[in-house]
């Protein structure tokens, strides 16, 4: 933990909340900020950290290389306090998991931190398939963010994962370090995705006002989603 943070939870007398988002960012938009400092908000969390996965393990390869994809969050979070663009999956070889990125940031922040994985409604439904889904609670509790368009009901396999986990409000989830599950509808869900977002950008389409403007002209400029513009390996982009 650094000196900042510790100074700050210890003034406060209480343990560091400490929020992680993994994604694929591909690229990130104001979906994914606005919802990461109301949540910042929320949960009085002391850090998000936004962490982007070379390669998800669920999903196809994406189409621009994590490196470039961490500049354009770097660029898309400037200076929001906070949050914290984090590049520490993309040293790993082979699939990133969260279970392994939320040991680490356990092992940082100490056994005590309020620990939360963040997701949206869509990722979360897929939660029973992830690699080690169990170990996620273990580390760290999970805040599902509602996300317009997608009201998936919990799969058999969800509920089971679930259990008795779930609790009602912020307050009562961070009386613990990790285990438990909250469902948040924050106030300003935005209904933009990322998919849409590449889609445009290949039929020349406007994109302004879905992502920061900063993260736009890095795109552009850099012409990162042109039809034309080919993967390319994550880790050497
Ligand atoms: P794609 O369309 O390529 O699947 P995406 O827009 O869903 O991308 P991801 O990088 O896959 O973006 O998302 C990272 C995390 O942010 C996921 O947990 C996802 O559910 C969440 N998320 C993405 N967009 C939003 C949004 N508009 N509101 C709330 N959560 C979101």
């Amino acid at each position: 933990m650094s000196a900042g943070l510790r100074d700050a939870a210890a003034s406060e007398r209480r343990a560091p909340r400490i929020g992680m988002l993994g994604g694929t960012f591909d690229p990130v938009h104001l979906g994914h900020l606005r919802s990461a400092v109301e949540l910042h908000e929320a949960l009085a969390l002391d850090r998000l950290h936004m962490i982007p996965a070379p390669q998800p393990p669920l999903r196809g390869r994406p189409q621009v290389p994590a490196k470039a994809r961490l500049a354009l969050l770097e660029a898309g979070i400037g200076d929001t306090p906070g949050l914290y663009a984090d590049g520490r999956e993309l040293s790993r070889t082979g699939p990133s998991y969260s279970a392994d990125t939320l040991a680490e940031l356990r092992a940082e922040y100490g056994p005590e931190a309020r620990l939360v994985m963040a997701l949206g409604q869509d990722a979360f439904a897929r939660l029973a398939d992830w690699h080690a889904p169990e170990r996620l609670f273990a580390l760290a509790h999970i805040v599902v963010v509602a996300r317009p368009g997608y009201a998936p009901a919990d799969s058999p396999r969800l509920r089971e994962l679930i259990g008795t986990r779930e609790v009602a409000d912020p307050e009562t989830l961070m009386q613990s370090p990790g285990g438990g599950l909250l469902r948040v509808t924050l106030p300003s869900r935005m209904a933009i995705s990322a998919t849409d977002i590449r889609h445009r950008l290949q039929h020349g389409q406007s994109v302004r006002y879905l992502l920061p403007e900063a993260v736009e002209r890095a795109a552009v400029i850099r012409r990162l989603y042109q039809p034309s513009a080919a993967p390319s390996d994550d880790r050497t982009g």
